[in-house]
């Protein structure tokens, strides 16, 4: 490019890499959606065609950006992980969650009608914002995958309870809060069950435990070879190590290939549990 006296401008913009060698989580959240969930009459308090078009937008964006290793989804978040080896934009933080959130919203306006084919988008059109964490070791993503399925539950409980109440026990909103308020977890699902028989345990999966999105290979048999602690040893040991585990550009390249290549399934599974990591080693490897 030309020189021109008004180039000293690029002076000034800030590096904004993020930290090598930690896994990078990219959360992205609806905005406003109380109210445009009121606006296209969302089913309350899971309206189950809302977050299917969730996961088919972030189906989507894994297939187009195959450095994301999973994705976890409930409510209007979505959240990718990418690989702690990932160099796509040189791990510019404003690059990696601008094209998570642009491609995003992209996609949930385009399989929009698929879902709501009665009620066409029309301005103001759903956005969403989104943030970049970093985070170094294999326990901390786990913890922050946790804390993700662990509010999905606390959540739901809370609002299935809530609106089994105002909408089969006729409460309003306020009497509802009021009854609810200081309860735990015993509380309401025995308040689900003996005042209106419902078992909380039957209700569906994509609502108790969210999405969970990843590229499906072979399952390793539980209880055998590989497991997790060997996997979070090895990550831990090349995470503190003095000189951080690289891979070899044909190394990458090629498991970048076989990722492109590879199924992408969307489960409702306990991610919390050990199970699910140690069955799929390639996910934390
Ligand atoms: P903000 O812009 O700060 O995120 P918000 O209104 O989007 O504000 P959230 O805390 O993100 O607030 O809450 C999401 C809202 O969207 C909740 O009110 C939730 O009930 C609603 N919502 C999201 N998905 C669904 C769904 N599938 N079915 C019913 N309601 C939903
Ligand atoms: P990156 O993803 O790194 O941004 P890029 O291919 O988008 O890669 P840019 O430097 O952003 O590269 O350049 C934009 C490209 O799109 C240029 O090749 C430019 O000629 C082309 N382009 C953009 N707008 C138009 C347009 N209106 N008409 C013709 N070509 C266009
Ligand atoms: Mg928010
Ligand atoms: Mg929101
Ligand atoms: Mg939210
Ligand atoms: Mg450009
Ligand atoms: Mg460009």
């Amino acid at each position: 490019m030309a020189n021109s006296k008004f180039e000293y401008v690029k002076q000034f913009e800030q590096p904004d890499s993020l930290l090598p060698n930690t896994w990078i989580v990219v959360r992205l959240d609806g905005r406003g959606f109380t109210k445009f969930s009121t606006k296209y009459a969302f089913e309350k308090p899971n309206d189950k065609r809302a977050l299917d078009l969730m996961n088919a937008a972030a189906r989507s964006v894994m297939s187009e950006l195959p450095d994301i290793t999973i994705a976890y989804g409930v409510s209007d978040e979505y959240s990718f992980v990418f690989h702690k080896s990932c160099t796509l934009f040189e791990r510019r933080a404003s690059k990696l969650v601008s094209t998570i959130v642009s491609t995003f919203t992209a996609y949930y306006v385009h399989h929009w009608p698929v879902y709501f084919a009665d009620s066409p988008l029309s301005p103001p059109l759903p956005s969403f914002d989104g943030r970049a964490v970093c985070y170094p070791s294999v326990q901390n993503l786990r913890d922050y995958m946790s804390w993700r399925q662990v509010d999905c539950h606390i959540n739901n409980l809370y609002n299935t309870t809530f609106w089994t109440l105002i909408k089969q026990g006729g409460m309003d909103g306020t009497a509802a809060e009021l009854m609810l308020k200081g309860t735990f977890s015993a509380d309401k699902n025995e308040i689900l069950f003996k005042k209106f028989g419902i078992n909380y345990n039957n209700e569906l999966e994509i609502f108790k435990k969210g999405s969970v999105i990843f590229r499906e290979y072979e399952l390793v048999e539980p209880g055998t070879t590989l497991n997790l602690n060997s996997v979070v040893e090895e990550a831990e040991k090349s995470s503190s190590g003095a000189v951080p585990e690289v891979k070899s550009k044909s190394q990458v390249e090629k498991e970048r290939k076989a990722r492109t290549k590879a199924g992408i399934v969307v489960e409702h599974l306990d991610i919390i549990r050990d199970e699910f990591w140690e069955r799929r080693p390639w996910l934390l490897s």
